[in-house]
């Protein structure tokens, strides 16, 4: 559209290399996923290694001439790299491989944009897409006015850019309204929700651990699952009753992946920021992966970037059906507190563990029980109310007041503090679970 580039196609080479210079994605495996996640068929996988990348072509001669015979030999259609391009780098390999190049960033908004779901996720796809773009629209325009010895000489070529960059601009700006509108709402709702008191349960994780399989556990809800990267892009929430936890509300997240571009991690900020006002974040891993430490960190890292990082953490290891001889269970930590829980989503072994885990950390200051209040008490018995801990009242002859409650621990102990000497306070029985 804004530029000629060759036709892509599904028939893809991928270019993986080591770089000794910059912190690049070590993992092939991961990449080939990421390639397959997209739709590609890739044909061949070259690496290679360097100490820098080449400034024009990324790659050196040598190594683009191996591209050229495996493309040739493939007939593939595209080249893949599993590495940021500058545009011009881009550009260069493309016009000298005469074949469509896709970098790393252009790979993931590709995965971003076959799987948005909502209409906020669509737009955030379609707003990093045209950031993207329009990066490298600028550079070809100034590339083309060198060539044609710039000012005074405007050719029918570059008008047709400078039309191409005001209407990306446009589009650009009316997305960002647009988006501006549903983070406003999305807002809203996180308000109400605290203002009701209603845990927000965020599922957070790397990619294929399985969070989709565990929400729609939890949930019963239908959610798009696949075996694919980023099968969830937009948060999808769901209302949920849990035996001893009541109402809460289950957040899907978008799936991180390694070394996503620090820029996409800003285009997704108000979709990570869910996880962020998340009350419990159930961190999903996959327990048979080899390499999950590092997915670990590199989770945390994320979380990090989205200021969740202190939020209290629960994690769910995932796919023990894959381990030998694991049974589902709780791992505790010193006070008792559950850290850690083994489970199958796949086959719901170990959910219910999960269900009272959950309950716990959450339970852990939410307290049921029976409060008697005299009629001198009736500014505690509205606070109680404000804050939603009263789920039935009732009024006893005497004119005394009895109150079922529903409340975290530590609201109780504050609201109570004050009467805490008095011999005539209101009288609190907790319920025994
Ligand atoms: P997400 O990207 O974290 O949302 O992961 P998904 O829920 O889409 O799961 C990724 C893949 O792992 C899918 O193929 C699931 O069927 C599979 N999976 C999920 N849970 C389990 C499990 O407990 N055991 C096994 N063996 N596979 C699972």
């Amino acid at each position: 559209m804004f530029f000629d580039r060759p036709e892509s196609g599904e028939l893809a080479v991928l270019v993986h290399l080591e770089l000794s210079s910059i912190d690049s994605p070590d993992d092939p495996r991961e990449f080939e996923e990421l390639a397959l996640s997209a739709g590609a068929d890739p044909v061949a996988f070259i690496f290679g290694q360097r100490a820098t990348p080449d400034p024009r072509t990324f790659v050196g001669r040598g190594k683009l001439e191996e591209i050229q015979r495996t493309v040739n030999e493939h007939g593939a259609q595209l080249v893949i790299f599993d590495h940021n391009l500058s545009p011009s780098q881009e550009r260069n390999v493309e016009r000298e491989l005469k074949c469509r190049v896709l970098d790393r960033t252009g790979l993931i908004l590709d995965i971003f944009a076959q799987r948005a779901r909502t209409h906020e996720g669509k737009l955030q796809v379609e707003l990093a897409q045209l950031r993207h773009m329009s990066t490298r629209l600028v550079r070809g325009w100034t590339h083309l006015e060198r060539q044609k010895g710039g000012i005074g000489l405007r050719g029918p070529g570059e008008t047709q850019l400078e039309t191409d960059r005001r209407l990306l601009r446009a589009r650009i700006d009316s997305i960002e309204k647009k988006l501006e509108k549903v983070r406003r709402q999305r807002a809203q709702g996180r308000r109400a929700r605290s203002r009701a008191e209603v845990a927000t349960v965020s599922l957070v994780g790397y990619t294929n651990a399985g969070k989709s399989t565990l929400f729609n556990r939890l949930s019963d809800a239908e959610v798009y699952v696949r075996d694919q990267l980023f099968a969830t892009l937009d948060p999808t929430m769901r209302r949920v009753e849990l035996p001893n936890v009541g109402a809460m509300i289950l957040a899907d997240t978008v799936g991180f992946v390694s070394h996503l571009p620090h820029r996409l991690v800003e285009a997704f900020r108000a979709t990570l920021e869910e996880a962020a006002s998340a009350t419990l974040l159930l961190h999903v891993v996959d327990a048979a992966a080899e390499d999950r430490l590092h997915l670990m960190e590199e989770v945390q890292a994320v979380l990090e970037e989205i200021d969740a990082a202190e939020l209290p953490q629960l994690v769910v290891y995932n796919k023990i059906d894959l381990l030998q001889d694991m049974a589902p269970r709780i791992d505790r930590d010193d006070q008792g507190v559950p850290r850690a829980v083994w489970l199958s989503a796949a086959s719901g072994a170990g959910c219910e563990l999960l269900v009272e885990a959950i309950a716990e950390r959450l339970g852990e200051q939410m307290v049921g029980g029976e409060l008697v209040l005299a009629p001198q008490h009736a500014r505690l018995r509205a606070q109680l109310f404000e804050i939603n801990a009263v789920q039935r009242e009732e009024y006893r002859e005497n004119g005394d007041c009895v109150l079922q409650l529903l409340l975290p621990r530590s609201d109780l102990q504050r609201l109570l503090a004050p009467y805490k000497e008095s011999a005539a306070g209101p009288q609190w029985s907790p319920v025994e679970s």
